[in-house]
């Protein structure tokens, strides 16, 4: 998993999106993250690709919109999607962030695969389970990172991924778990792993 490690190392910002027109040309290979906003995205994917200012934390109604590519070279790219479940977001821009995530979820060719970052303490809300939703009937692979695991026992941790392991695995689509922390740094080679092999070891 050498190679993962620095294909993710050498991510470079490509553009920030508002719209779908603005997304980089296909044919290409992207794997997203997505989660609720302050979940710890920006870290998991920072801490994945090792380098601490890679994504920013989107923390202003105004980036709800915003889908932010990074090119990793050979037509690869790394995607940030906008976080949700922000309180102070109005309805109409929450509807607009449904819209082009679902969008993105079920028709984005480059698709390979979806990292969905989940505060392990409070897994599986009702804004995680409509991303997972987006995903099954396209058949798009998900793995879902319980992040935060520093801030539970060992046991809480365990349980809790068996738990969430059990809930999806009535979906059609493969929707695997793993626990992780940005923190502590448990769980990366893990997460590249699978990273790795939706691109296909490039
Ligand atoms: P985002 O809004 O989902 O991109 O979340 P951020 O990555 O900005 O993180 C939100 C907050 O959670 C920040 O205060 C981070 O320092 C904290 N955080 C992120 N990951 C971890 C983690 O693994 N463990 C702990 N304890 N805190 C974390």
């Amino acid at each position: 998993m050498k190679n993962t490690a620095k294909l993710l190392n050498g991510a470079q910002f490509t553009i920030a999106a508002a719209e779908p027109r603005q997304w980089p040309p296909e044919p290409a290979a992207e794997v997203a993250f997505a989660g609720r906003s302050n979940v710890g995205k920006s870290s998991a994917i920072n801490t994945i690709a090792g380098r601490k200012g890679l994504a920013r934390t989107s923390k202003t109604p105004g980036r709800t919109q915003q889908i932010v590519f990074f090119d990793l070279g050979g037509g690869a790219r790394l995607v940030d999607l906008p976080g949700y479940g922000y309180a102070r977001v109005p309805d109409r821009l929450r509807a607009g962030w449904a819209v082009l995530i679902e969008r993105y979820l079920s028709e984005r060719e480059a698709l390979r695969g979806l990292i969905l970052v989940m505060d392990a303490r409070h897994p599986l809300t009702e804004l995680d389970r409509n991303l997972l939703e987006w995903c099954e009937p396209a058949g798009r692979p998900v793995h879902i990172l319980l992040t935060k695991t520093d801030k539970l026992s060992r046991n809480q941790a365990k349980q809790t991924e068996m738990k969430v392991a059990q809930a999806v695995s009535e979906l059609e689509n493969e929707v695997t778990v793993q626990l992780f922390s940005s923190l502590k740094r448990t769980g990366v080679e893990q997460a590249r792993e699978k990273i790795g092999t939706w691109f296909g070891d490039r």
